[in-house]
């Protein structure tokens, strides 16, 4: 059973030394548990602060422990009256070969033609996008919502929802490529390169209404762009800040916090941030119908980027943070 665990926490961006990749027996399942083989893993952003010790809303992983992550993964071996060998499920086996589970939190994925979508338009990323937009954004037709990693497995969704809610959608996006799927492909009206020096103006000539919704998932220079260009009763679903995930302390400058407190006052700003299971769990069900029939319609298009072998988890998750991923980032073991 190979398995990646958390050698050291990273200082600043994670490196390949802060993982290890060790070998151990495949575990033996017992009455009551199950053998998990995992096929697929996805790699999200929150790992970074898992590999952290600073206080957040979850518990860090512990050094030599295996990295976390949700998992598609088939039942090997069952000793469990609910599971049978063969079936698939969605579990939270981390980034391994095998696990034994006990049955807790496992999700059957039977009758999925596309298993892997449990963990990107129809899983946990998906969900953030719906739930974000539509209950903290509460887009109206005709607004303009503005999504940043609009290529990536939340702001990909985010901008098609926003578009099948009548929304002119801008994306913001990393590279030239990444900006023409966006439009040609996912349908969006615009997207932005936040690496053009001219991102402010490119920005404001892409929203001539202004912004109405503004899903954060980046932070950092392309927030700086975005606002001046909300209007008042803009709503800011805030969702992620990734631009500051490998921050070691506050930047130098000018300290703008004033600027920013100013905006939300007088533009009568609406910013919610949310942890999507905490917050949303029980709404699951209704985003999963939902998300299925848009994507069964057409509706709704998804790109992953597919990496092969477990060994390459760490490498794929550095370039996560360095945006190399185009689509959501899964990792086929
Ligand atoms: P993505 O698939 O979008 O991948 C991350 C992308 O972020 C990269 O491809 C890159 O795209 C972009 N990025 C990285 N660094 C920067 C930077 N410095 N400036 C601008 N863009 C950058 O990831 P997800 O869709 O899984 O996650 C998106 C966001 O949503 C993250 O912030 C994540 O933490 C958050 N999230 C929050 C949840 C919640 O419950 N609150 C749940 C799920 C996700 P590009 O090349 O376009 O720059």
């Amino acid at each position: 059973n190979r398995k990646i665990t958390l050698h050291s926490r990273p200082v600043g961006a994670p490196v390949p030394d802060n993982f290890r990749l060790v070998e151990s027996a495949i575990p033996v399942p017992t009455k009551g548990q199950v053998l998990l083989r995992n096929l697929f893993l996805s790699l999200d952003p929150y790992m970074r602060g898992r590999m952290s010790d600073a206080k957040s809303y979850a518990a860090p992983v512990e050094i030599g422990a295996v990295m976390l992550g949700a998992t598609v993964s088939q039942v090997e071996v069952s000793h469990h009256p609910d599971f049978k060998a063969g079936e698939l499920v969605l579990a939270y086996a981390g980034w391994q070969d095998f696990a034994v589970s006990d049955g807790v939190g496992l999700i059957k994925l039977a009758g999925m033609d596309h298993p892997s979508l449990a963990l990107g338009a129809l899983g946990m990323p998906g969900f953030t996008a719906y739930m974000g937009l539509l209950d903290i954004g509460q887009p109206k037709a005709g607004e303009t919502v503005v999504v940043a990693a609009a290529s990536g497995a939340v702001g990909s969704m985010v901008g098609q929802i926003a578009k099948l809610k009548g929304c002119r959608v801008v994306g913001i996006a990393g590279g030239a490529d990444k900006c023409r799927s966006v439009v040609e492909e996912l349908g969006f009206d615009a997207c932005i390169d936040h690496r053009s020096p001219d991102l402010k103006k490119l920005l404001d000539q892409a929203c001539p209404n202004g912004i109405d919704v503004y899903f954060e998932n980046v932070g950092g220079a392309v927030f700086d762009a975005v606002l001046p260009l909300l209007n008042t009763g803009a709503r800011i679903p805030l969702c992620g800040l990734i631009a500051h995930y490998n921050d070691t302390a506050l930047p130098p400058g000018p300290d703008r916090l004033g600027l920013l407190t100013r905006t939300i006052l007088t533009k009568r700003l609406k910013v919610q941030g949310f942890i999507i299971f905490d917050d949303y769990g029980h709404r699951y069900p209704e985003f999963f119908s939902q998300m299925s029939t848009w994507i069964k319609e057409g509706k709704i298009k998804f790109r992953e980027d597919i990496v092969d072998g477990l060994e390459n988890a760490p490498q794929a998750f550095i370039g996560l943070l360095e945006g190399k991923n185009f689509g959501k980032l899964i990792v086929r073991i």
